[in-house]
């Protein structure tokens, strides 16, 4: 049986926060039991693929899903297995903000979320403003301190640099104090001020200004020096973890394998196509997740195409690219068809290079664009 991972998106929010560009709309009682009914109806078409993929990785994200009822996240998880068959050792993670989740804590662990993936972003309340979070630092800690009351072992952290008036004191600040906690994982972004945000137009209008390319690099690098120095390991461009802690959903988009995405706005991966629903609720609503609504197919990949994904795909792990799996997927020689790609990136001292692949080394990290566009 091939394997599979489900993302399931949820599209609800308390309050847009100001840098987000993912899909999601306010939340409402009506509109929450409506979307899930329409997820469920998604789910249920896909019942004929059952028998040829094992579920083995289920990601619930958005939006913000802690902020549906508990009820009608375990009855997504309880769709899902009884549609597909789903791994007894599956890993099934969810997103949640800190201040969604009191008294929600013990239905997830009962509905069998076993990773959380909190969204702390800063531990200084003054930056959590300038982006227009709902939580707060103290709300934040608390957050993770009843998780893990309720036995949530396999937490994530999300963290977030170079946001307006951040300093290198704040990133060592959050790190010291999350790490203090106990976090397993830590998911390290830098902020991007993407096109039709209310940060967006902020930047543009000089009302805030952004740290800069230098202090950028400088807020990266030690917050990667402190999570290394206390056994988080690095284990692609943004993300470290204790080892055997590595969130088994998302690197199966690093390692270019399949997965489905419910959900308005969901993308999935699926054979060489890559396809997502519509960012639309209403339109999610109206057609009750049914299967002609769900396949808008964005890319057949050809073979180039993938080759070419892949490559950037891994390169973003710190383990690299192995040259065998590279034939075993392509029948190509990878050293023979980027010979010089790989003499000239090895001259820039941008990759390592030995018997079994290629991985970035730190400066290739810094420019990881520059070196993915070489394989173009
Ligand atoms: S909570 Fe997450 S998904 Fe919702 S607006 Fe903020 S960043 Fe976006």
């Amino acid at each position: 049986m091939k394997k599979l991972g489900i993302y399931i998106h949820i599209p609800f929010c308390v309050k847009k926060c100001g840098y987000c560009d993912f899909y999601s709309v306010k939340w409402d009682e009506e509109s929450e039991n409506s979307y899930v009914r329409s997820a469920i109806n998604e789910i249920k078409g896909y019942v004929n693929i059952k028998d040829a993929y094992l579920v083995d990785t289920i990601y619930i994200g958005g939006g913000t899903p802690s902020v549906i009822m508990p009820q009608n996240i375990e009855n997504l998880i309880g769709a899902l297995k009884n549609t597909f068959t789903v791994a007894e050792n599956a890993e099934i993670s969810m997103e949640a903000n800190p201040n969604t989740l009191t008294g929600k804590l013990n239905a997830y662990r009962e509905s069998g979320i076993n990773r959380l993936s909190i969204g702390i972003q800063s531990l200084n309340d003054n930056i959590l403003k300038t982006i227009g979070r709902v939580h707060n630092s103290k709300e934040a800690l608390r957050a993770i301190d009843s998780a893990q009351k309720w036995g949530f072992d396999n937490i994530n952290g999300d963290v977030m640099f170079n946001i307006p008036g951040q300093t290198l004191e704040d990133i060592k600040d959050t790190m010291h104090q999350l790490i203090g906690k106990g976090i397993r994982h830590i998911s390290f972004y830098s902020l991007k001020l993407e096109e039709g945000t209310p940060m967006y137009s902020m930047e543009k209008d000089k009302e805030i200004s952004m740290p800069g390319e230098d202090l950028e690099r400088e807020m990266y690098y030690a917050g990667r020096e402190i999570m290394e120095n206390h056994g988080l390991i690095q284990y692609e461009i943004s993300n470290f973890a204790f080892k055997g802690y590595e969130c088994r959903h998302n690197l199966k988009y690093w390692n270019q394998e399949e997965y489905l995405g419910i959900g308005p706005s969901a993308h999935s991966f699926m054979g060489n196509v890559r396809y997502s629903n519509p960012s639309s609720l209403k339109e999610y609503i109206l057609n009750g997740g049914k299967k002609k609504f769900q396949r808008n197919i964005q890319e057949v990949l050809n073979e180039d195409e993938l080759m070419f994904e892949y490559i950037m795909l891994r390169l973003r792990l710190t383990e690299g690219l192995k040259f065998a799996e590279f034939k075993n997927k392509y029948s190509r020689d990878f050293k023979e068809t980027y010979k010089e790609q790989i003499d000239k990136l090895l001259k820039d001292n941008l990759i390592y290079l030995d018997d079994a692949g290629i991985r970035l080394t730190h400066r290739g990290m810094d420019i990881s664009n520059y070196v993915f566009a070489l394989f173009m």
